[in-house]
C-alpha cells in the first residue's frame, strides 16, 4: 500500500525508502532463512519434524500503548516481548518475525526505527529474525501488528486445555507488578524520569520496568515442554483470573488459589502498602505481567522443584486444580474461601489516579 505522510522525512524517502532503511538495519539473516525482507512472501527451511507455531498480535496506540508514558523504543521492545511470551507459552522455540505498520503523520523514519530498535533488541536477546511485514499510512494513530513464529517438537506442546483435577497450579516470576508499574507511569510523564538511588526509586523503576519491558518466559516454557512437566499452561497477559479461567475453561475443570502462596515481589508489596491498595487484588488482576501459569500432576512435583532449582525465575505453587463443579475459588490464610471474582485488568483504559498515587510515584 502507498504511504502518505506529511512528515518530511517520510515524505522524503516514502514507503520504499522506509523498507530499504529497515532492510538494511534490521534485516540480515541467518541460513534458515531463504529469502527475507525484499521479496513477496519470506521463504523458510522449516527443519525436519517440527511443529510451526504462529502468533500475531495487533497493537493500536491509545489503547495498547500511550506515547505520553513509553518511548518508541519501550512500545516496540513490549510489541515483541508479547509475541514471544505466547511462544513460551505452547513451550517453543521463536524463530521469525513479521511486523506492519500504519504510520501517522507525526510519525517520521526516525521514530519508526526507534521502534524497530525496541522490537529488534528483544528479538535478538532470543535470537528471532525479522523476514518481512507491511506498511501504510494511518489517518487515527500508530498500529504495530507483529506477527511471530516458533517451532516446537511434536509432543512437547503446552496447551491450555490438559489440566486434571488434583493438579497443582503453578507461576513463575511474580504478579501485579506490571499494573503496578502502569499506575506509576500514569502519574508521571516519563520513566526515564525517576532519578536517585534510594529503596523507593529502586522499586518505582523496577515495577515501570516489568510494565515496559516484560521478560517473555522462554527458557521457562521450554523447560516445561521438553520434560514433560506441565499439563497445561497459559501465558498471563490479562491477569490470573482471567487467565486461570481460560485454561480452566478449556481443560473442563475448577481451581483453588492459595491467597498466601501468590508471589508478589517487595516493590509490588511497597506499592500496595503505600496506596493501601490489596497486593493479592493486583496479583489476581494485574495484566501484562507475562508470566507463565501452568499446572503439573503431583508425581512430577519432586522433578519440578528439582529442575527448578536454579532456574533464573521463581516458580511458585500456588494452588490446584479442582473439579469442575468446585468452580474458581481463592482460599484465604485463615482457610475460609471464597468465589474468584474474574476480573482482568484491562490496561490502558481509563482510570482514576488517587492523590496518594501521584504522591508515592513522585
Ligand atoms: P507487497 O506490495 O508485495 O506486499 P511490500 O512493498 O509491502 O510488498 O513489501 C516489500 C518487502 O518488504 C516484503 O518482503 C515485505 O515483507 C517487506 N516489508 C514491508 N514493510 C515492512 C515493514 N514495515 N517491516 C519489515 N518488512 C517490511
Ligand atoms: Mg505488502
Amino acid at each position: 500500500m502507498p504511504l502518505r505522510s506529511s512528515r518530511t522525512s517520510l515524505h522524503q524517502i516514502g514507503e520504499f525508502g522506509l523498507i530499504r532503511s529497515l532492510r538494511r538495519h534490521f534485516g540480515r539473516t541467518g541460513p534458515s532463512v531463504l529469502r527475507g525482507i525484499g521479496d513477496d512472501a519470506a521463504v523458510i527451511r522449516p527443519p525436519a519434524n517440527r511443529l510451526l507455531l504462529l502468533s500475531t498480535d495487533l497493537l493500536a496506540e491509545g489503547i495498547h500503548f500511550d506515547l505520553a508514558t513509553a518511548t518508541f523504543e519501550d512500545i516496540g521492545y513490549k510489541a515483541a516481548a508479547a509475541n514471544l511470551s505466547d511462544i513460551a507459552a505452547m513451550g517453543g522455540v521463536p524463530q521469525h518475525l513479521l511486523v506492519a505498520v500504519a504510520i501517522p503523520a507525526s510519525c517520521g523514519s526516525s521514530e519508526i526505527k526507534r521502534l524497530y530498535r525496541g522490537l529488534m533488541r528483544a528479538c535478538r536477546l532470543y535470537g528471532v529474525e525479522l523476514v518481512g511485514g507491511d506498511t501504510s499510512a494511518s489517518r487515527l494513530g500508530l498500529f504495530i501488528g507483529v506477527t511471530v513464529t516458533g517451532f516446537a517438537k511434536p509432543g512437547q506442546l503446552l496447551t491450555r486445555d490438559g489440566a486434571h483435577t488434583g493438579d497443582l497450579l503453578y507461576v513463575t516470576g511474580t504478579l501485579g507488578d506490571s499494573l503496578a508499574g502502569l499506575n506509576i507511569l500514569r502519574t508521571r510523564v516519563r520513566a526515564k524520569g525517576v532519578a536517585g538511588d534510594g529503596q523507593h526509586k529502586r522499586y518505582l523503576r523496577y515495577l515501570i520496568e516489568r510494565h515496559l519491558r516484560p521478560t517473555p518466559r522462554l527458557e521457562e516454557g521450554q523447560l516445561l515442554a521438553t520434560h514433560h512437566l506441565a499439563t497445561a499452561a497459559i501465558d498471563l497477559s490479562d491477569g490470573l483470573s482471567g487467565d486461570l479461567a481460560h485454561v480452566c475453561e478449556e481443560s473442563g475443570v475448577g481451581a483453588e488459589i492459595e491467597i498466601g502462596a501468590l508471589p508478589l515481589s517487595p516493590a509490588c508489596r511497597s506499592y500496595a502498602a503505600a496506596h493501601r491498595l490489596d497486593p493479592v487484588h493486583l496479583a489476581l488482576t494485574g495484566g501484562e505481567d507475562y508470566e507463565l501459569l501452568f499446572t503439573v500432576s503431583p508425581g512430577n512435583r519432586a522433578k519440578l522443584d528439582q529442575l527448578t532449582q536454579r532456574a533464573r525465575c521463581r516458580f511458585s505453587c500456588i494452588g490446584t486444580i479442582r473439579p469442575k463443579g468446585f468452580g474458581l475459588r481463592v482460599k484465604h490464610r485463615n482457610g475460609s474461601s471464597r468465589r474468584l471474582t474474574i476480573a482482568s485488568y484491562q490496561h490502558f483504559r481509563s482510570q482514576r489516579v488517587t492523590p496518594r498515587e501521584a504522591e508515592w510515584s513522585r
